[in-house]
């Protein structure tokens, strides 16, 4: 397994995270939760470049332009799996 499948891997189970449900993420957070709660093994660098490849071909997730992040509160693009898939549209 390369490193970009297994980072995006861990992502993908990152996100699949009860907790981690409906909750979008800026990059530069989302990197920050990965270095302190994914595979040891990654460093922070790696992992930025594995969200922003995230970001480019989110693949599962999802990225939002018009959310805030959950920690920095800040609008702008984010990422993350919505909680319920709208049917409606919003
Ligand atoms: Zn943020």
């Amino acid at each position: 397994m390369t490193f970009d499948r297994f980072a995006r891997a861990e992502l993908e189970s990152f996100f699949r995270r009860r907790e981690e449900l409906g909750k979008f993420y800026c990059g530069t957070c989302l990197a920050m939760q990965l270095t302190r709660r994914g595979a040891r093994k990654v460093s922070e660098a790696a992992w930025t470049a594995a969200v922003e490849e995230a970001f480019v071909h989110p693949g599962l997730l999802q990225v939002r332009s018009v959310r805030v992040c959950e920690i920095c509160k800040k609008p702008g693009l984010t990422i993350g799996v919505d909680s319920a898939t709208s049917q409606a549209g919003d």
